[in-house]
């Protein structure tokens, strides 16, 4: 289609929305679904030609429960349940907790699938091979999105633009947000989807050190038989030039050295604040473009789900009411700032102590207080475990406890 003929489809309402939501994540599918099952007109556009491939994710979140909050669970998302968690400390030693049904290892693919189709099920219109170039403006309100697809460019407008355009969000910088990331915000990671003679448990494994993943830690997710996400995330600025994937050769040589590597995957996560501001008039920024991921982990689904959720309720509301002004998306920002946003502060503050300011030997004590701490409470001894508690450094108690005691978000790994 033409740009004259792409006018006149405007004019005649063709391209004309209720609410734009630029990416397919999870967040982006959650904020379209709660958007069109609210009544309004919702486009949903995906750059890529085919949603959640190829998948930048080591794929363990939150219980069946916790998506279930969110949308219907189809089964075939699932693949695995997560029974537990194994940490191995810089000189190898592991300090294993089992904590059935603590979470699941998805199907990637399948459940961004899955949430898109939810929202086309709901009349979201979905778009693939259709990417976001710039934002339409009107007295520095945003009004629309200027795609670009199958090689042409044509324009859509909408009341309300919602960017989920994931970790590389460019709608925030058009927007005016200050979303860009500093260098130290993020974890540079590298994954190998493989096949290993180990068979998997349902155990997530982490391992922590300076020469695993500095700055960072490596991790290996079962997926059930004997397929394998093992992959790790390191500051860059720590990692004295070297790249992510001389550690990742490093730690699979450890874990199998003659495991079959399927397909090797690269992306950032995010290990920084949630933004400041992520709404303006007619727009706001959810998932990973707001910098909502777990920056303890760089885990980042649910909080994608969370903050579809919310912003697109949100912006159902200020649709109804027949204004969305900043103010009028404004509740968005303070819940996820109450919320979600004051757990991944607490989060960081761990993250800057386990990762900035710990060396490997301020590790391996963590992880002698961590079996005698454990080991004292499984054997009922109040004194013992509040004296092993005690052998803990200050900080990490410090940082710890609002998130182990609950003030913080429930959510520990992911
Ligand atoms: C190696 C690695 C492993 C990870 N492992 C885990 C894990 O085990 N558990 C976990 O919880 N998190 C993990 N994460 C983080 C997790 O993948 C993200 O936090 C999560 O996907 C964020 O969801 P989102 O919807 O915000 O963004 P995304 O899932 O990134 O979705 C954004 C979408 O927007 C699209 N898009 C981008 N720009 C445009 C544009 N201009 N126009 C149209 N579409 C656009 C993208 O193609 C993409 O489909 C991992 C990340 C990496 C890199």
């Amino acid at each position: 289609m033409h740009a004259t003929e792409e006018g006149n489809s405007m004019a005649n309402g063709e391209h004309v929305y209720d609410a734009i939501v630029v990416g397919a994540g999870p967040a982006g599918s959650i904020a379209a679904l709660r958007l069109a099952e609210a009544g309004h007109r919702v486009l949903l556009a995906e750059k890529r030609p085919r949603i959640g491939h190829p998948v930048r994710c080591a794929e363990a979140t939150g219980t069946r429960g916790e998506i279930a909050r969110f949308v219907p669970v189809n089964d075939s998302w699932i693949a695995l349940s997560i029974e537990g968690a194994r940490f191995v400390s810089p000189r190898g030693t592991v300090f294993e907790k089992a904590a059935p049904g603590i979470g699941v290892m998805l199907d990637r693919e399948r459940f961004d699938r899955g949430l898109a189709e939810e929202a086309a099920r709901a009349e979201t219109e979905v778009r693939t091979a259709c990417q976001a170039v710039g934002l339409l403006k009107r007295n520095g309100s945003v009004r629309g999105v200027r795609f670009r697809e199958n090689g042409r460019d044509w324009e859509a407008e909408a009341r309300v633009v919602i960017g989920a355009d994931g970790i590389e969000s460019l709608v925030g910088r058009w927007a005016g947000l200050e979303s860009g990331w500093r260098s130290d915000e993020l974890f540079s990671c590298i994954e190998a989807r493989l096949r290993s003679r180990r068979a998997c448990d349902r155990t997530l494994e982490f391992h922590f050190g300076s020469s695993v993943a500095p700055g960072g830690y490596a991790w290996a997710f079962p997926r059930g038989g004997n397929e394998w996400n093992v992959g790790l995330g390191v500051d860059p600025s720590r990692a004295e030039r070297v790249p992510a994937s001389v550690f990742l050769n490093r730690f699979l040589a450890r874990f199998d050295p003659e495991a079959e590597i399927v397909e090797t995957i690269a992306g950032a996560a995010c290990r920084s604040r949630s933004l400041e501001r992520i709404v303006g008039d007619g727009i706001a920024l959810a998932g990973d473009a707001a910098h909502q991921g777990n920056p303890l982990t760089g885990g980042g689904i649910m909080n994608a789900l969370e903050a579809g959720d919310l912003a697109g309720r949100v912006a159902a509301e200020a649709l109804a009411r027949g204004e969305v002004t900043r103010e009028a998306l404004s509740r968005y920002e303070d819940e996820w700032k109450r919320t979600v946003g004051t757990s991944n502060d607490r989060f960081l503050a761990l993250a800057d102590l386990l990762f900035r300011k710990y060396g490997d030997k301020d590790l391996e004590k963590i992880w002698e207080g961590m079996e005698k701490f454990f080991r004292a409470r499984a054997g009922g001894g109040k004194v013992a475990s509040l004296a092993a508690a005690l052998s803990f450094p200050g900080d990490f108690v410090r940082a710890a406890i609002p998130i182990l005691a609950g003030f913080s978000h429930r959510r520990i790994l992911f």
